[in-house]
């Protein structure tokens, strides 16, 4: 087999220290530094272990045989800064067919930092995308760390003992992914959790271009980290003074007393690059750019520093970061006053934002963890800041406010995992824009009015709101106040009818429901009180009364939450006679969840202390009391949901398809539409019903083909459809014919498009009719945040009509296949309720599964788009399908590397 080539890609990614490395395939430039790496990095021992002997000239070869690129052989290097530290590799064998040898070494220094790991499952994912399918590795019996590598890795390993040796045999398909995933997942966490250390809980600081010109950003940081009482050293770096707010500064970061863990940096954007060189070279460990307006050399040369010298990097334009734990109290950021220590972790991608969601949790009372205002995002992103705060011991909540996320699927997959022990409530800005590039199929159109990005980030588990205001207000019910059931039936209580009713509108409006209340409840409350929902106390409604109302209500059965709402009305005034006391006096926390809507507050949420040192949310509306409660009912839904295994679609050949996707991209590298073969060929490599579609050049060809159908078996009629490269819909251009009886008919139909579209035309389907059903679309999007998406609806002709479609996240589970059916409005149609018979319901599964498989195979699919699909009892057919590729960097979110920012691509 010689389509192994070596992957010709440099990619970095965090050794289990947090130790940044660079990964890339040797070359003959290498031969040095791989026979370095042998014969001085490694010990006699080590070397005893590499090549099972003590031949002189193992290094050498080996370096040869690395260094020399040929087919069938994979050689991989990991280098930290200019040192190569280990290598992996493996060469196809003869025998058995798909196996390579595989073999690794790591310089002595190197060893415990989980190199070898790193280096095998790059190796592993070249070798997917080589076709190997078997690792096999001659081993000492005692060669221990070897061993732990491998049974660690996550994949199945079998072994088979002789002589002293252990011969190790890894399949690299294995069925159950999500071993691997989760094992390469974990190792990723441990590895930016340390890698983020120096970044989040530094003990030293140096801010550099620190003037003296008060109200420059670099003092007033300076200034900041200083009063803010940070505990460990800080210095202040500024070439041109000597000493700034009477202490003392230093020339550059190499004459400070010692190195910092963290630079801040305040220069201009020309001198970022030499400036996070020299900091890297000094032994810094992270850097906090502060300074905007980078142009793109400048970008590439701050990036570059990072990586070779191993700093973590927020920023740049980045309004700086605060970490309130007691023990670092550092306030390296000029936004606002320093957050109060806390449990809410805060990160945003714009400065102002950051500022005014500083400034509200201040208001409310809820303190800080950390906070970063992520800028540019060159580097540190949402996804790190989720991983921190899932592990740091001090945050319970996690607001994040993202205009791009840097990687989609490795954010939902982050999300998802950390959203199950903390909420995470995020502003949804830029949802305008969402699912509307290049929409030029239905599918594409389709997602982009039905398919809000907030159901997605729901499906994520994240709490999406649209503003700053609804995100603290949902914020201020899930930090204080225990979940709803996740039915989320709810109590209204007010002592004013008319506020009650608003209130109750506003439940149900946000999906909440108002289950009916017993009677009896009634002979808690004054005479002419209702105990239906919402229950009317009347304004006479006494303190104590109302407070044993609000006692017997929380131990009903039905009730999910409570929502009370309370008119200051003259009585009120008495002595006494206060309702809000009665709300104040009792308990904050109770067995349901409980918001006060008080009419006379004048900010929009508040909390108040109450007897048990509890705190209740009290709003100043009833729509935004209304809308927490839902956000929370969500979250208690999303974790009830039992967890549902990968969509299941077997038999997919992707080697078949990846030739497709590759011969396609390789002949267009600018991207495009597949022509009707290819499409059919894709389609029919992962098992997706593409009707019989025979492609003809001319009339003659047509008339044949027909004729051949029919010799198939083909009793009926055909379509035929005529197609030229970037036509978009073909019956609107009059380019499809259905129903076509004889051959006449056909010919007289060819014809009849050779006249209209005469030049254009390159030739036409021929297909066999298919017999009638419900036509349904099915295809797949990409979504800007998350990756692509599955979209399912009802198809045909009536598809922009009805609108009526629902979307998820790629990868499906086996439960979103059958709730995306069911959450259709059209799903009567499907389940037979309406009276026709039900549609086969396994054949829509398994369109779904498999759209879904190959959306995730092949991250160049940008667009699918399968309509109609025609939905019968006895199965699914779909009769014509688009398909839209383009070529994008080989993505795989569950390989471990740091992301290239955009503003950096194409170095
Ligand atoms: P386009 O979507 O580009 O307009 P289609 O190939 O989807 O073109 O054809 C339009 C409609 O014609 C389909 O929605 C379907 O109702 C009908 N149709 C097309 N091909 C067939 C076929 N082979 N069997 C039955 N109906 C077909
Ligand atoms: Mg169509």
């Amino acid at each position: 087999m010689s389509t192994v080539h070596p992957p010709h890609t440099t990619t970095e990614a965090l050794l289990a220290d947090g130790t940044t490395v660079e990964l890339r395939p040797l070359g003959p430039d290498d031969h040095q530094a791989v026979l370095g790496l042998h014969a001085e990095g490694m010990s006699e021992e080590s070397r005893r272990m590499r090549f099972f002997g003590v031949s002189r000239n193992a290094p050498a070869q080996a370096a040869d045989r690395l260094c020399t690129p040929r087919p069938g052989l994979l050689a991989l290097g990991a280098w930290a800064g200019e040192a190569l530290i280990g290598e992996a590799d493996c060469e196809l064998l003869d025998e058995p067919p798909e196996t390579a040898e595989l073999a690794l070494s790591v310089a002595d220094c190197w060893h415990g930092r989980g190199a070898a790991t790193l280096l095998l499952e790059h190796l592993v994912h070249a070798a997917r995308a080589a076709d190997i399918r078997f690792f096999e590795a001659d081993t000492l019996f005692g060669n221990r760390a070897v061993h732990r590598v491998f049974a660690d890795l996550g994949l199945p390993v079998e072994r088979r003992y002789a002589q002293g040796e252990v011969r190790i045999r890894v399949p690299l398909d294995d069925e159950d992914g999500e071993r691997y995933r989760s094992a390469v997942d974990e190792r990723g966490r441990r590895a930016d959790l340390a890698s983020l250390t120096a970044l989040l809980r530094p003990a030293s600081v140096a801010v550099v271009g620190a003037s003296r010109r008060a109200g420059s950003v670099g003092r007033t940081v300076l200034g900041k980290i200083r009063r803010g009482g940070f505990v460990g050293e800080v210095w202040a770096v500024n070439p041109y003074a000597a000493e700034i707010d009477g202490r003392l500064a230093y020339p550059s970061v190499r004459a400070l007393p010692a190195v910092p863990d963290l630079a801040v940096l305040a220069v201009p954007a020309g001198a970022v690059p030499a400036v996070a060189e020299e900091c890297g070279a000094a032994g810094v460990r992270a850097l906090v750019v502060l300074t905007s307006g980078l142009g793109a050399d400048e970008a590439r040369g701050l990036m570059r520093a990072c990586r070779r010298h191993s700093m973590r990097l927020i920023g740049p334009n980045s309004l700086g970061m605060a970490q309130t734990d007691p023990v670092v109290r550092l306030d390296a950021e000029f936004g606002g006053a320093f957050p109060r220590p806390g449990s809410a972790g805060v990160a945003v991608q714009s400065g102002g934002v950051g500022i005014a969601l500083l400034q509200r949790l201040a208001w409310l009372g809820v303190g800080v963890s950390s906070f970063v205002s992520l800028g540019d995002k060159y580097d540190v992103s949402g996804n790190d800041l989720l991983q921190w705060w899932e592990a740091d011991g001090r945050t319970d909540l996690a607001l994040l406010h993202l205009e791009s996320f840097g990687s989609p699927r490795a954010f939902a997959r982050t999300a998802r995992r950390v959203t199950r022990t903390i909420p995470v409530l995020t502003v949804d800005a830029g949802r305008s824009t969402a699912g509307r590039r290049g929409a030029a199929s239905h599918t594409a159109a389709a997602a982009t009015p039905t398919v809000t990005r907030e159901t997605l980030f729901r499906q994520a588990g994240i709490t999406a709101t649209r503003s700053i205001e609804e995100l603290v207000e949902a914020a201020a019910l899930l930090h204080a106040q225990p979940l709803p059931a996740p039915r989320g039936a709810v109590a209204v209580v007010s002592n004013a009818g008319g506020i009650g009713i608003l209130a109750a509108d506003a439940c149900v409006e946000a999906g909440l429901t108002l289950p009916e209340l017993p009677a009896e409840l009634g002979e808690l409350l004054p005479p002419g009180a209702s105990v239906r929902n919402p229950v009317d106390t009347t304004a006479a409604v006494r303190p104590t009364e109302l407070a044993l109302f609000l006692h017997a209500l929380e131990q009903e059965e039905g009730v999910d939450a409570i929502l009370v709402c309370l008119v200051p009305t003259a009585l009120c005034e008495t002595p006494g006679h206060d309702p809000v006391r009665a709300l104040l006096e009792g308990p904050a926390l109770r067995r349901v969840p409980v918001a006060a809507v008080l009419l006379d507050q004048q900010v929009p949420v508040r909390y108040h202390g109450c007897a048990d040192g509890g705190s209740l949310p009290a709003y100043s509306d009833t729509l935004s009391a209304a809308r927490a409660l839902a956000h929370a009912r969500d979250r208690a839904r999303w974790l009830a949901e039992p967890f549902s295994p990968p969509a299941d679609a077997p038999d997919c050949d992707r080697r078949a398809a990846r030739s497709v996707v590759d011969g396609y991209l390789t002949a267009h590298p600018e991207g495009g539409w597949l022509d009707p073969l290819s499409t059919a060929d894709l389609l029919e490599a992962y098992g997706l019903p593409l009707t019989t579609s025979v492609w003809a050049r001319d009339e003659h060809m047509a008339s044949v083909s027909a004729a051949g159908l029919r010799r198939l078996g083909y009793e009926g009629r055909v379509a035929l459809k005529a197609y030229w490269p970037g036509q978009v819909h073909k019956s609107a251009a009059g380019a499809v014919r259905t129903g076509l009886g004889d051959d006449a008919e056909l010919r007289s139909a060819y014809r009849e498009f050779t006249q209209r579209f005469g030049d254009r035309l390159a030739g036409a389907v021929v297909q066999p009719m298919a017999a009638p059903g419900v036509e349904l679309l099915a295809g797949v999007v990409q979504d800007q945040v998350f990756g692509p998406l599955i979209v399912l609806g009802l198809g045909g002709t009536a598809a922009d009509v009805l609108a009526d479609r629902v979307a998820r996240l790629a990868p499906l589970s086996e439960r979103d296949l059958s709730t995306m059916v069911t959450e259709l409005r059209s799903a009567p149609l499907l389940l037979g309720d309406g009276g026709a018979p039900p549609v086969d319901p396994a054949a829509v599964r398994s369109v779904l599964a498999r759209l879904s498989r190959l959306a995730d195979d092949f991250p160049e699919l940008v667009e699918a788009d399968l309509n109609p699909v025609i939905a019968r009892p006895d199965g699914a057919l779909c009769v014509d399908a688009r398909v839209r590729l383009e070529r994008r960097p080989s993505f795989d979110p569950y390989l471990r590397r740091l992301r290239r920012p955009a503003a950096v691509e194409g170095e």
